[in-house]
């Protein structure tokens, strides 16, 4: 089966092709970072429009990179939340028309089953059940993977999600947008001891997060009257440590309660490098194994939801044939097998 994958979700506009029998055959990303980067965050309606701008191109690249006519495709998949409505939107009627155009049938993907199934797309390949560590921009989440839609929520965060507290602590430091990732190579030369920062809900009995306090006390540091601009590094080491320890010590927490024995590492902040590290330390201690995507398929692309379809279709989902042009900008992934 050959699929087109379709992401457009926030802002990056992502588009790939994978055949059910010769894996991902080709892939392609615009990133809308610089766009939004002048005003420090994403601004929705630019974000639209430029999926708008982009996708037709980046899908004639694509299906000329993968030496596949129009004709021998099998689906259309695409993302239909959660995420901006006008983004989403913008997917999803660009998908639904080209199918359509084409006569092909559809089938609308959770973004973040397509974050959760891509460490599938790499060697080697977690057997199910698994442990899923969700850490996205929008999301940290803890979750029983049993089979492809039977996912069980062990735990979550109850204010800021971990990327979204890399980004905005990144601010803080004035690493500009979206810091997350300069934020963790500032913290590669620093020294995590100078600065004593909480580890928000450590010891509590349950597997929920919370970043937002981690922020506030940066932002007190920052703000104090001693605050010394050299002392960034050390801040951004002492952040990203806390973090880490959190979302690392939960994860066992949970592997432990749900007695599973792999766990699975997705969305963005899977390509922290001392989250992996500390990972596979406590791994080697507890005896579980970790996977992760490939790096450049940790944060949003194409690829995932064509590959999310692929397995999806595999477990007898049925594909979409009535042109309805709808999308879920909130959409709880737990849920997903009732619809
Ligand atoms: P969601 O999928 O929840 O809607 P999203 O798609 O915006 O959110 P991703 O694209 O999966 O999220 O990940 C982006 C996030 O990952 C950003 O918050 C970014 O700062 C963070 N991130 C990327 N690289 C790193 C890194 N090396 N260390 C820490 N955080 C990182
Ligand atoms: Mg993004
Ligand atoms: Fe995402």
């Amino acid at each position: 089966m050959r699929i087109l994958g379709i992401e457009s979700s926030c802002d990056e506009t992502g588009v790939a092709l994978y055949d059910t029998s010769r894996g991902l055959l080709a892939h392609r990303l615009h990133t809308q970072a610089q766009m939004h980067a002048t005003y420090g965050g994403v601004v929705p309606e630019l974000a639209s429009r430029d999926h708008v701008r982009r996708l037709p191109a980046l899908v004639r690249e694509v299906m000329a990179d993968g030496r596949m006519d129009w004709t021998e495709l099998d689906v259309i998949a695409y993302t239909a939340g959660p995420g901006l409505a006008g983004a989403l939107l913008v997917g999803a009627s660009f998908a639904e028309s080209l199918a359509l155009a084409l006569n092909k049938p559809t089938l609308p993907v959770h973004h973040l089953e397509g974050h959760l199934l891509s460490p599938l797309l790499t060697e080697p390949r977690p057997e199910f059940p698994f442990l899923a560590l969700l850490v996205s921009g929008g999301h940290t989440q803890l979750m029983a993977v049993e089979a492809v839609g039977d996912y069980r929520l062990l735990g979550e965060t109850i204010d800021d999600a971990a990327g979204e507290a890399f980004d905005k602590t990144a601010k803080l430091l004035g690493l500009g947008y979206p810091g997350g990732p300069a934020l963790a190579a500032l913290a590669e030369r620093g020294d995590p001891t100078r600065f004593a920062l909480p580890r928000p809900l450590l010891h509590a009995p349950t597997l929920d997060f919370s970043f937002s306090g981690l922020k506030t006390a940066v932002a007190l540091k920052v703000g104090s009257p001693d605050w010394r601009a050299e002392y960034a590094a050390d801040l951004a080491a002492a952040f990203q440590e806390a973090v880490v320890e959190v979302l690392v010590t939960k994860t066992v927490a949970a592997v432990r309660a749900a007695g599973l024995r792999r766990v699975v590492v997705a969305g963005g902040v899977g390509a922290n490098r001392r989250l992996r590290e500390m990972l596979a330390e406590a791994g080697a201690k507890q005896g579980f194994a970790v996977f992760y995507p490939d790096v450049a398929l940790c944060t949003d692309n194409g690829a995932m939801i064509a590959f999310a379809a692929a397995l999806r279709l595999e477990a007898g989902a049925e594909v979409k044939w009535d042109r309805r042009i709808e999308v879920r900008p909130r959409w709880a992934l737990e849920g997903l097998r009732q619809g």
